[in-house]
């Protein structure tokens, strides 16, 4: 790992920050979050906040902001129309991508509608590295398809492949010669890519893709939401950039692209979102959407003191020693579980820890939804909250069958540099005192499950008295200790 400072001889790594704003946070004993994932119907998602020791449900809308964001806030320009904000947020932007135009939204999926508005037809099939779900939704809104052209190894939890979110050369030229590419409405690629553990996208597979689209003249769409991460990938296993800026870097991604878009939630550690492009056809038609979906042209639905924040948090994603810290921990803690022989998904990625919950709970079946126990069992062990990311986020088939997943993953997402070396510590203790203990994990079935979007609203229980069984063996192993 070069660019990262040590602690000389150890494996420690130094934050290069530090911290001078704290939110308290509780730890309830271990009988009163058995009771509050019971309240929750076993799904974290409707666990409450007040009752999380280390909230890892996500990395959008909670990174740390840094001093000069919140100071840039103050200076914000409230205006509807012309605001200063407005042109120091694109006149960053433009420099960093070096594109030409650029469009608010007020966050990632709301660009995703209207580059889904501009071009998927009904019947036509978006090409992908990998699927995220907004992404997808919006897509299929306007009557499009999805096909995904990942490289093999993307799909495998165990790999010592450094870019497992390439997309596959491949099975990206046998789609454009089997659909055509007038039935093709976009390719599409994301960095980081979500869904399947933050993996990043090499350079080189960037400039295929986008030699093989611009050849067969069809648009290349970036979704740039996870890029710091990914730059930091680029520069540290991709040795032609070893000595090259993070700027350089960026702008070369952006000469690739015709569209690039991003959530600020991740990207910029504010709230909002935006689109470029260094084409004017695509600028002037996608233009008219934002007044009508968004907002005037100058705030595009976000906040100017939001907008201010994202400036400059922007300008600190370039920084090597600001990027670095959540793939470094995410490294960290996987390091920490593999050695106790905990599977995760590697090469650690950005974005979280992924946990293998097929293999951690591999006496539940998929239809008793193990990456949901797992789930449910790490709050009540630990008071971390994670997200549940294998069949329980699926959708039932029309028959009532379910839809099995790929892979089963928990989720432990790092919101950028709010949790302390101490703390990812402790989650990998309390994980490998639950692997210990992980017989005794049972499954979860339906107690109230909604139609669409079942993960976020949906209420399960145990199968079996399971969840009082893990509590008693916790007072046994830890006594008095939370
Ligand atoms: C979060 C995310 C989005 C959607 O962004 P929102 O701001 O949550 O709407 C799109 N793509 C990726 C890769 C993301 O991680």
């Amino acid at each position: 790992m070069s660019d990262v400072k040590f602690y000389s001889g150890e494996q420690v790594p130094l934050e290069m920050h530090k911290v001078r704003m704290v939110q308290r946070v509780y730890l309830l004993p271990i009988e009163e979050r058995a009771r509050r994932m019971q309240t929750a119907g076993y799904n974290t998602f409707l666990l409450q906040n007040k009752d999380i020791y280390l909230d890892m449900l996500t990395d959008s809308g909670v990174n740390a902001m840094s001093e000069n964001q919140y100071a840039s806030m103050l200076q914000a320009d409230d205006s509807y129309a012309g605001s200063e904000t407005y042109y120091r947020l694109e006149s960053v932007l433009k420099d960093m991508f070096g594109m030409e135009h650029f469009l608010p939204a007020h966050q990632g999926r709301a660009c995703e509608h209207i580059i889904a508005r501009l071009l998927v037809k009904p019947d036509s099939v978006a090409v992908m590295n990998y699927h995220f779900t907004t992404s997808k939704a919006h897509i299929s809104a306007m009557g499009g398809k999805v096909e995904e052209i990942i490289i093999d190894e993307g799909l495998k939890i165990s790999s010592d492949f450094p870019f497992k979110g390439n997309a596959d050369i491949e099975k990206l030229r046998e789609a454009i010669s089997r659909l055509g590419k007038d039935k093709i409405s976009f390719v599409r690629m994301e960095a980081g890519t979500n869904l399947i553990g933050g993996q990043p996208v090499s350079m080189g597979n960037m400039r295929e893709v986008s030699k093989i689209c611009r050849a067969a003249g069809i648009p290349l769409v970036y979704d740039a939401s996870l890029l710091s991460d990914n730059l930091y990938f680029i520069k540290v296993r991709e040795p032609e950039f070893k000595d090259v800026d993070i700027i350089d870097i960026t702008r070369e991604i952006g000469s690739l692209m015709d569209i690039v878009y991003f959530s600020a939630r991740k990207l910029g550690a504010a709230r909002g979102g935006g689109i470029l492009t260094s084409d004017q056809n695509m600028f002037l038609k996608m233009r008219e959407m934002i007044p009508l979906y968004e907002g005037f042209l100058t705030y595009g639905g976000m906040s100017v003191r939001e907008m201010e924040a994202m400036s400059i948090g922007l300008r600190e994603s370039l920084d090597m020693d600001i990027i670095n810290q959540t793939p470094i921990f995410v490294e960290v803690l996987c390091k920490e579980l593999l050695k106790n022989g905990i599977p995760v998904v590697t090469p650690p990625g950005g974005l979280g820890c992924h946990v293998d919950a097929k293999q951690f709970c591999s006496h539940l079946s998929q239809d008793k939804y193990p990456a949901g126990a797992l789930a449910a069992a790490v709050y009540m062990a630990a008071g971390v909250r994670g997200m549940e990311r294998g069949t329980l986020s699926e959708q039932r088939n029309p028959d009532g069958s379910e839809t099995f997943a790929n892979l089963e993953l928990l989720r432990l997402a790092f919101p950028k540099r709010v949790f302390t070396l101490s703390q990812v510590k402790y989650v990998a203790d309390r994980l490998v005192w639950l692997y210990n203990n992980r017989e005794m994990i049972g499954g979860l079935e339906f107690e109230d499950e909604p139609a669409v979007l079942r993960f976020f609203f949906g209420r399960l229980k145990p199968i079996g008295n399971w969840p009082e069984k893990l509590t008693q063996q916790f007072r046994k192993d830890f006594g008095d200790s939370l």
